[in-house]
């Protein structure tokens, strides 16, 4: 069976568990690519720069945006991040598909340049459960808490568009429809 490398956009609200999940089915996958992106925001305990994120001011960031480094960026809760089009050419270039985790404004971004993108969205079981997950984490103050479940429910709202909704409820089962929705895509081009 042939494979086509593509460009998938996995997005959802602060908390949702995103990366959780991406690494899983990246560990599942191994071809799949991950690019790091850009940000303003200053690094938490334990990030690394290069590895979590790009790291750096906003006269640096501005720089990039003007000079077109970016395939996309955008303001989330108070930074800007972005992607690098470096970083994403340099995965596809190796023939491998590419996941971007990033959010709504970004994605829609990208579908604008990449029509043929893949949009996921990851949702929480509920308000209440991203919430707990929010606060469980405890990286969050309480002002950054409540920024970001105003901003989960504008997500929400933005991501109507998206091709694939996915409710991360159990890690395992949300990875392996993750899974299976790259695989169908890579194969197939999408749902028949
Ligand atoms: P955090 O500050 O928790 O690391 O990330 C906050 C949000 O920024 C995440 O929900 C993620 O979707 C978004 N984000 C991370 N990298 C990018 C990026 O390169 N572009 C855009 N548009 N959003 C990003």
């Amino acid at each position: 069976m042939t494979r086509e490398a593509r460009l998938f956009v996995v997005s959802g609200p602060s908390g949702v568990g995103k990366g959780t999940l991406v690494a899983r089915v990246r560990a599942r996958l191994s071809c799949l690519g991950l690019t790091v992106s850009a940000t303003t925001r200053p690094p938490r305990v334990g990030e690394i720069d290069g590895s979590s994120y790009y790291f750096m001011d906003d006269a640096a960031f501005e720089r990039r945006v003007q000079a077109g480094e970016f395939l996309e960026w955008a303001w989330v809760h108070g930074h800007r991040y972005g992607t690098l089009k470096r970083e994403a050419d340099r995965l596809i270039a190796q023939g491998r598909s590419v996941i971007l985790e990033i959010d709504v404004q970004g994605g829609l971004s990208v579908r604008r340049a990449h029509p043929d993108a893949v949009l996921v969205f990851i949702e929480p079981p509920s308000m209440a459960e991203l919430e707990r997950r929010l606060r469980g984490r405890g990286t969050e103050d309480e002002a950054s808490v409540s920024r970001r479940l105003a901003d989960a429910r504008k997500e929400m709202e933005l991501a109507r568009s998206y091709d694939v909704r996915i409710v991360n409820d159990d890690l395992e089962r949300a990875a392996t429809e993750l899974a299976h929705v790259i695989e169908t895509y890579e194969t197939n081009g999408g749902p028949s």
